[in-house]
């Protein structure tokens, strides 16, 4: 199916304190990156607008509607979500194809994600337990926890619906209110959730869309007195920027941001499945993907060999129209990313690197009209090369051979990033140490890019702080309370 399913979107509008209108900006038309026909004019926010949703989304939280449920109330209202989302799973899913060109069995997952975290965070609600600390007087100590008030979520392009659910989802479940502000390219996803939270009896004012640009309706939501945290996923500079004003605020934010996350082969690995893991871990989501294994380290007995297999498998890809069931890589989010990835590309042979496959837009079958480029890899690079050290978030990959494990280590290590690394070994006491040894919020051992709900997410470094998903997403959005209880009735000694 090619044609955008827009039955989940309210003719173009804004969600704004449970009211859907007209946003104050300019509207934009929401571009299908695979052929560049339009999708859906979409209104946009302004300042006004985002200063207009935090005011409501505080008056709904002030009233207590929704924070002043019980766990079991607001879950059972998560779970309404995550069913409605269930029900309408395919049409997201194109939804979510034509939004930002993601091929269509991925665009499934992403949606089956949405609803589990939804699902999820609802079952964590009601199964979260409050603290009775060990007392040191004649009192009863407790640790409990409450909501925020307004949070401000802000997402990236690359996953919206999954990025969506997973700041909407703990956020609402901890009681607070939420104004999302996804990104300019991608607000389809989550303007049907909105829908769905609508629907799912998510009390007015709560939950606001405000599609648009970022410089200025999420820099207007960061400095908002009224907003209590904001939490983002995006690119390290604008997040570096959000934690300067959170500075002044004194708010707290999570920030998941970018990354270059390396893949380690050593010799005894089980290669058929190292390559597998490797060409997933870098050319799915073609690319564009925070914990994409952008640097691979192989060790230098096999590299000849693991590079050969592995450019085969580059080159058999199929790189080409998302709604195709089998396509392995669709097209690139605009024209203007692209054209940095051709840059990095450019740069990285002047800096010495040997293409060994990709390097260029593929043509043919209708791939002219849309944003394609082609698997690339590159070999030949010291790790001190830029194309090394910074994030292109495309389906780019530099190859190392590495010869011992402490020069490994070292060079794995050398970024400013710390998102994520891959190991693929058959000795699990090697796989141990290295694990142990690498800076980086997550390491995956024989296996690449997978995810659990249950399992918290972040980055070191440059990649991040603060944890999504697991409990520990959940408390990211309540603050802590100790509670005394005084359990006898003489008065306190100091005033007698
Ligand atoms: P981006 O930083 O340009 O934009 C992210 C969001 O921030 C968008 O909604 C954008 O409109 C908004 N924004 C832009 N300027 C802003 C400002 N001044 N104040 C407040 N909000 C602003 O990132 P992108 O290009 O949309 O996404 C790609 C980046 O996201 C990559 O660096 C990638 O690594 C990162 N990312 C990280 C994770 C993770 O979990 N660590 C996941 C996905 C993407």
């Amino acid at each position: 199916m090619n044609h955008p399913d827009t039955s989940l979107l309210t003719s173009g509008d804004i969600f704004v304190g449970g009211e859907w209108r007209k946003g104050r900006a300019n509207p934009y038309a929401s571009i299908y990156p695979a052929d560049q026909s339009i999708n859906a004019e979409i209104s946009t926010a302004n300042a006004d607008d985002a200063r207009e949703a935090v005011e409501c989304a505080d008056r709904a939280f002030r009233k207590a509607d929704w924070a002043g449920l019980k766990p079991h109330q607001r879950a059972a209202v998560l779970h309404r979500i995550a069913g409605l989302i269930e029900a309408r799973h395919e049409a997201l899913a194109q939804l979510q194809r034509r939004d930002n060109g993601k091929p269509i069995s991925e665009t499934r997952g992403l949606v089956t994600s949405a609803a589990n975290t939804f699902r999820y965070f609802a079952s964590c609600l009601e199964t979260l337990e409050e603290e009775l600390t060990p007392a040191r007087g004649d009192y009863l100590t407790m640790s409990v926890h409450e909501p925020l008030g307004v949070v401000a979520a802000i997402t990236p392009w690359n996953s919206p619906i999954a990025s969506d659910a997973q700041k909407l989802a703990p956020a609402l479940a901890a009681g607070n209110a939420v104004v999302l502000k996804p990104a300019e390219v991608t607000p389809l996803a989550s303007l049907a959730l909105a829908r769905i939270c609508e629907e799912a009896g998510v009390p007015r004012g709560v939950v606001s869309v405000l599609p648009g640009k970022g410089s200025v309706i999420g820099d207007a939501l960061v400095r908002h007195p009224l907003v209590k945290k904001v939490a983002f996923t995006g690119g390290t500079e604008v997040g570096r920027g959000i934690a300067r004003l959170a500075a002044e605020k004194l708010m707290p934010v999570s920030l998941e941001l970018g990354g270059k996350s390396p893949t380690i082969v050593y010799a005894d690995a089980d290669l058929d499945h190292a390559v597998n893991g490797v060409l997933y871990g870098i050319f799915s989501s073609s690319g564009e993907s925070c914990i994409a294994g952008s640097r691979l380290f192989v060790e230098r007995r096999v590299y000849g060999e693991f590079m050969a297999r592995l450019v085969e498998g580059a080159r058999k890809l199929r790189v080409g129209d998302p709604s195709r069931e089998n396509t392995q890589m669709g097209p690139l989010i605009t024209a203007q990313h692209r054209e940095s990835i051709e840059k990095y590309v450019a740069l990285g042979l002047e800096e010495g690197g040997k293409l060994l496959c990709g390097g260029e837009r593929p043509s043919g079958d209708g791939r002219d009209k849309g944003f394609f480029y082609l698997p690339t890899i590159i070999e030949g690079l010291a790790n001190d090369a830029r194309m090394c050290q910074e994030e292109i978030f495309g389906p780019v990959l530099a190859a190392l051979p590495f010869d011992d494990e402490a020069a490994l280590l070292e060079q794995a290590n050398d970024s400013v990033f710390g998102l994520a690394a891959g190991i693929w070994t058959r000795d699990y006491k090697r796989a141990w140490h290295t694990a142990r040894a690498l800076n980086t919020g997550t390491v995956w051992i024989n296996t690449y890019k997978q995810f659990s709900i249950s399992t918290p997410f972040g980055g070191w470094k440059d990649s991040g702080m603060g944890r999504e998903k697991g409990r520990l997403g959940l408390r990211e959005y309540m603050q802590q309370k100790s509670l005394y209880w005084g359990l006898n009735d003489a008065p306190l000694p100091w005033a007698n």
